[in-house]
């Protein structure tokens, strides 16, 4: 039987390998994006060449009523069994020099992005009894970070909002479940001072994109049937 897959932020790093490990698996998948309509069409190509069929969705996770109407379109279509919330944005900076906007925008991302657009799709899960909905947070949400206190309370609000939901959906066989990643090599991580944040990692080198998305491709196939309301670390130890 092929599942159908949204993976949001799917145009480019650990989304976009994501959706390729989840192609891989056998999905379909609605690749989402917000900017980069050309990195997004060629996942999708990516994705078809696997053999599966690939959709591209431009909407932006944080805007409620864009995400509502963009669901409901793609809801028509065919039903979507496996949700990946792996959009997210950074934006640093020491606690007190940190703008009203960075605190807004980092937070409203992934945690305003969890409730757009999981919550339209738990009630189809529930009645298709089967459902997949995977979040990414990160280290910082578990230890904080310094220069990060936005994106640690976004990513420790994710594991909040999944330990939850796990709790409320475990007996409608859906699961629900968090990837924390450590350092993984994408634009994301910018200027970071990698060299200086190597010497933190146990396994001294960043984490690749894949090796993420091997762990989500697990938390969303039937192999991690009894795996819910948990958070794995992709971290290199860290
Ligand atoms: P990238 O910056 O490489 O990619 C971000 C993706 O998210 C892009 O596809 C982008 O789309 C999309 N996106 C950004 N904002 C929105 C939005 N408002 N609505 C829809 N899509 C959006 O990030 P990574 O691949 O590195 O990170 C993916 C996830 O993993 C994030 O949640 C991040 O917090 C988390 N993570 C990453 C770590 C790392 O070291 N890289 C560590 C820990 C966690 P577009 O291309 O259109 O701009």
């Amino acid at each position: 039987m092929t599942r159908r897959a949204l993976v949001t932020g799917s145009s480019r790093g650990i989304g976009r390998a994501i959706a390729l490990a989840l192609a891989r698996d056998g999905n379909d998948i609605i690749v989402n994006f917000v900017k980069n309509e050309e990195k997004a069409r060629s996942v999708a190509d990516e994705i078809a060449a696997l053999g599966r069929k690939a959709t591209l969705a431009q909407f932006d996770v944080s805007n409620h009523d864009e995400v509502r109407a963009k669901l409901a379109t793609l809801l028509e279509e065919a039903p979507i069994d496996i949700l990946v919330n792996n959009a997210g944005i950074v934006s640093d900076a020491p606690f007190p020099t940190m703008t009203e906007e960075a605190w807004r925008d980092v937070v409203r991302t992934p945690l305003d992005g969890f409730y757009n657009v999981t919550q339209p799709l738990v009630m189809p899960m529930v009645r298709r009894k089967w459902g997949r909905i995977i979040s990414l947070s990160s280290i910082s949400g578990i230890h904080g970070n310094r220069g990060q206190t936005n994106y640690a309370a976004a990513k420790a609000g994710i594991i909040g909002a999944t330990k939850s939901l796990a709790q409320e959906l475990a007996k409608r066989n859906i699961t629900v479940n968090a990837v924390a990643p450590g350092l993984i090599d994408t634009e994301m991580i910018g200027e970071a001072p990698v060299e200086e944040m190597l010497k933190f990692i146990p396994m001294r080198r960043l984490g690749k994109p894949e090796e993420v998305a091997e762990v989500v491709a697990f938390l969303a196939s039937d192999r991690a049937s009894y795996v819910t309301g948990q958070v794995l670390s992709v971290s290199g130890g860290l």
